[in-house]
């Protein structure tokens, strides 16, 4: 836990610096092996630290890992004894050390914008040191250099089988609407009520929310939600996002921050939104969250299990669908272009957004959404992102064989 704990924070420092390039100096042969993907992680929450590293290495240009056995590591049992005296006599957690410059001269201090520290004062302090520890570590020969395009595919425990469960079915207002009493807001059928739209994905341990909109309290009350391990957006709507100040329940629970993937479009513009739980080592888990931005750039592990982001077009412009084994989920679909279908095709389970009869300008209708299932053919596919035009059991009267309406509480297995 320590050394991959160790390694997702030298990674963020080192991007925070700018880095370009890493050379990872590990003494555990084991993590050495792990971040190369040729051993597996089997323990759950290394596989998370795991993910969380190669998702890190991703924002480099070129990096490798070596492993320096014990017995030629005494440069950085020295930094470690170093720092801890440092810290016994009251001095900054964090010191950044770079090379001289070429030209000569004193090295360079820098300042860093985020405490990298653990329930640490906010805004670390950087002091300067001296320049012998850039590379005194570097022990000869050995040196695997792997160029960036790990393919997570090749590595991570086996993920087990996949349980959604829907937690929201509804449209961006949810269904009943505030003042509304129409035959569905009004509806007995308790299928009629629907929270906005969310999944629960769960594998071995693992706990995956698929957005997090308003309702997201209540919705993990009636799921019996214990746990969460990652959250995955679709996209930056309210309706999608509004409920992530309620995850601070989780970061208590887990004892920890909470990754949140999404293209770095969508995170800039929730992290804008939700400034303050995107700031690590802020109170931490006194009422604030401790969320941690993990963009997207291609498929990617969450504990283990692959998950693939496929582009929807939602208000003219390409949002994020997943896709992971034969389970996908595409929630506010307007059309869906040739590179997203191909990225569907085969599936055993899809859930697709339908809003409503009548056509709208943001998304598909019923009958828009039934042609993609027509082309796409998976076994199963499922209606959600549903508007209070469409009551449940006149809905369900009239699709196809294959094709059934979500609805809150719907657990599916997919094999
Ligand atoms: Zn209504
Ligand atoms: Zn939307």
């Amino acid at each position: 836990m320590a050394e991959w704990t160790a390694v997702v924070r030298a990674l963020d420092l080192a991007a925070e610096l700018g880095a370009e390039e890493v050379l990872l100096l590990l003494d555990s042969k084991l993590v050495v092996e792990q971040i190369q993907g040729r051993w597996r992680v089997k323990d759950a929450k290394l596989a998370l630290l795991h993910d969380e590293a190669i998702a890190g290495l991703r924002r480099f240009r070129r990096w490798s890992a070596r492993h320096v056995p014990r017995s030629e590591n005494s440069t950085a049992d020295g930094l470690a004894n170093e720092a801890l005296d440092r810290v016994a006599a009251g001095g900054p957690r964090l010191v950044v050390r770079r090379p001289p410059s070429p030209g000569g001269g004193e090295p360079r201090s820098t300042q860093l914008g985020m405490d990298l520290g653990a329930g640490g004062p906010p805004g670390g302090e950087v002091g300067t040191g001296r320049e012998r520890a850039s590379g005194g570590a570097v022990a000869p020969g050995g040196m695997v250099a792997l160029e960036a395009g790990f393919d997570p595919g090749d590595a991570g425990p086996d993920p087990g089988r996949l349980v959604v469960r829907i937690l929201g079915s509804g449209t961006s207002q949810g269904i009943p609407r505030i003042a509304c009493e129409c035959q569905v807001c009004t509806s007995a059928d308790p299928r009629d009520r629907r929270y906005r739209a969310s999944a629960l994905l769960s594998f071995g341990e693992m706990r995956v929310l698929v957005d997090c909109g308003p309702d997201i309290k209540w919705q993990a009350i009636a799921a019996g939600m214990r746990r969460l391990d990652a959250v995955l957006l679709t996209h930056d709507h309210q309706d999608a996002i509004g409920g992530l100040d309620e995850l601070r329940r989780f970061n208590e629970l887990r004892g920890g921050y909470l990754p949140v993937h999404a293209p770095p479009e969508d995170l800039a513009v929730i992290v804008s939104r939700y400034a303050y739980a995107f700031r690590p080592g802020q109170g931490a888990f006194f009422g604030i969250p401790q969320l941690r931005p993990i963009a997207l750039d291609g498929p990617f592990l969450v504990g283990g299990r692959r998950f693939i982001p496929v582009p929807v077009i939602h208000v003219d412009r390409a949002i994020t669908g997943y896709r992971t084994g034969g389970f996908a989920y595409c929630s506010d679909v307007q059309r869906i272009e040739p590179e997203g279908m191909a990225l569907l095709a085969d599936l055993d389970v899809l859930v697709i957004s339908a809003l409503r009869d009548q056509p709208h300008p943001t998304h598909q209708t019923v009958g828009e959404a039934l042609e993609v299932i027509a082309a796409l053919r998976p076994r199963r596919a499922y209606l959600t992102h549903l508007d209070h035009e469409l009551g449940h059991a006149a809905l369900a009267a009239r699709l196809p064989a294959g094709v059934e309406v979500a609805w809150d509480g719907l657990e599916l297995e997919v094999p």
